[in-house]
């Protein structure tokens, strides 16, 4: 599996693009911002981005997606409930003080049970609302590799003040699908360092309540 995790945007979102070695086929995960460094990763190894994935309808997960798509004709998959949030990106941009990256528009909805892939790579998608309404983890299995968006961070959990946003749901996807995975289990957030569910079960302040 070819995984590349950089940063993008002044949020420093973490993006992932996944491809697979022999059919070069790829999915980028959360093209916030600076799409022309996303680009430059996909052809530095050689891939077509088949999928653009987006854990949730924050500016600085999905901001990217319509550049993206332009230029790869990839479809941008988008869990449903996070369209409200989707049509509110000009108001999003000014939050954060980012330009507003215009409209974007959801080509399917992924819900759990959807899988998603990059060549013979693929993900389960797991719906686990709280951060937002709408957000989803991607739990790849035989790799046990777990693209938790912000629901999961290391040492910390998602935010859930903004519209949109439930503590009391966000605790139930952690201690319902995500913290039934492996302790194994790699762990990228949307932001910050890498961390694994066995790490977090035994560390994760909020996961202890
Ligand atoms: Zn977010």
């Amino acid at each position: 599996m070819i995984h590349e995790i950089f940063p993008v945007g002044p949020l420093q979102c973490n993006c992932s693009v996944i491809g697979d070695e022999h059919t070069r086929e790829a999915m980028v995960i959360d093209p916030g911002d600076e799409v022309d460094n996303v680009m430059a990763v996909v052809k530095r190894h050689g891939l077509t981005v088949k999928q653009i994935v987006v854990t949730h309808a924050h500016i600085d997960h999905v901001g990217g997606a319509t550049k993206l798509k332009r230029l790869t004709g990839a479809p941008i998959l988008l869990n449903q409930n996070d369209y409200a949030l989707l049509k509110m990106l000009d108001v999003q941009a000014a939050w954060v003080g980012m330009k507003s990256p215009g409209a974007v528009a959801i080509d399917a909805s992924l819900a759990t049970g959807d899988q998603v892939r990059a060549g013979s790579h693929v993900a389960g998608v797991l719906h686990t609302p709280g951060h937002t309404e709408g957000s989803i983890c991607l739990y790849f299995a035989p790799e046990k590799k777990l693209i938790a968006g912000d629901t999961l961070f290391a040492g910390s959990i998602g935010r859930t003040d903004l519209p949109g946003g439930s503590y009391e749901k966000i605790m139930r996807s952690l201690h319902g699908p995500v913290m039934a995975l492996p302790d194994d289990t790699i762990v990228v957030p949307g932001h910050g360092p890498l961390t694994t569910i066995g790490e977090e079960r035994a560390t994760n302040p909020f996961l202890s309540l």
